[in-house]
């Protein structure tokens, strides 16, 4: 059921134990949404959990709160609500769908989202779900904490690369703003983002080197190998390499996971990546989306760019 905000407000205020989680492979968008929501819920008394079926990287060690995030069991709990945030299909939240058994509420801003909740609140304007977490917050008179306001801020300076992706717009850099008062302090969050150990700046660089191009360079790859995945607490960043080569109109990053699933990041400049993403069994924004196909690479590859190279003719046309 389409519910407006107020109305999600209203199913908030009338449950009284939740569960919220988010997607796999986890970014400062749903971290940070969760984190947010959590703050708010527990200092109105409800008993809430936070769940989600991946380790935390270590990159967003520094979000207030990040520690009580579980993971799921093969117990069955049951709750008066469970929040997915920031998730388009109901496969993106792992083994939580199995572990948890309540009415499910879905907040999220991806327009490739399926509906797949008893209750959501869908806006594909908004730059990250935090965008909306904020508005929830504000409709529900929350006192704007230094600690949700770090949250709230992280998750949406991150899914709009920090205020410079198209996604961003004159709300989120108000709402940017508005968190600063709340007492985000952005310097600082971006030195946490940033800083990273040598050895992951090392491979980086061996990363690099898998760089190709295909299509007359309006397409870059880039490859990541099991071993260096292994090495690595997170590739947060690496997509944006291929991204901002001057001619690129595609970029996409092959991560060759352990059990024979070829994970995907796609972004773009004008090209819709959602649907590209889409008919692959992924998702995401038009900008930037993702999938996972199980395939050994070089089919996967060749697959992933006859597709590409397809969508580019029909949007260049
Ligand atoms: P990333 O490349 O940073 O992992 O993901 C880019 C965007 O695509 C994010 O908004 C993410 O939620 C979405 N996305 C990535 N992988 C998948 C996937 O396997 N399924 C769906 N539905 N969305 C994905
Ligand atoms: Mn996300
Ligand atoms: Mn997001």
């Amino acid at each position: 059921m389409d519910f407006s905000l107020k109305q999600i407000a209203e199913l908030l205020q009338n449950s009284s134990t939740i569960i919220i989680t988010a997607h796999v492979h986890p970014d400062g968008d749903c971290l940070g949404s969760m984190l947010a929501l959590n703050e708010y819920l527990t200092s109105r008394g409800k008993s809430v959990k936070m769940v989600l079926d991946d380790e935390v990287p270590a990159l967003y060690n520094f979000l207030p709160g990040y520690e009580a995030i579980g993971k799921p069991t093969t117990k069955i709990i049951s709750s008066d609500l469970l929040v997915v945030l920031d998730a388009s299909d109901i496969e993106r939240i792992g083994k939580v769908k199995e572990h948890v058994n309540a009415p499910i509420l879905n907040i999220d801003h991806h327009i490739s989202n399926t509906k797949f909740a008893d209750y959501w609140y869908i806006n594909s304007q908004s730059a990250a779900t935090g965008e909306i977490i904020l508005e929830l917050l504000r409709l529900l008179n929350a006192k704007m904490t230094p600690t949700i306001a770090t949250c709230l801020y992280t998750a949406i300076a991150t899914d709009c690369g920090f205020f410079r992706y198209a996604n961003t717009s004159v709300q989120t850099m108000r709402y940017a703003a508005d968190l600063m008062e709340y007492g985000a302090n952005p310097n600082s969050i971006s030195e946490y983002m940033e800083t990273k150990p040598l050895e992951s700046i090392l491979t980086l660089a061996k990363v690099l080197e898998t760089l190709e191009l295909h299509h007359h360079g309006k397409i870059a790859t880039i490859t990541v190998s099991p071993d260096t995945l292994e090495s690595l607490d997170s590739t947060e960043g690496f997509i944006n390499y291929p991204r901002i080569i001057e001619g690129v109109e595609i970029a996409i990053m092959f991560k060759i996971m352990n059990e024979g699933t070829i994970r995907i990041s796609f972004r773009s400049k004008t090209v819709d990546v959602s649907r590209l993403a889409f008919s692959f069994g992924g998702g995401g924004h038009i900008r930037a989306a993702g999938c996972a196909i199980i395939g050994k690479i070089e089919e996967v590859k060749k697959r992933v760019l006859d597709s590409a190279i397809k969508q580019l003719a029909e949007t260049l046309l």
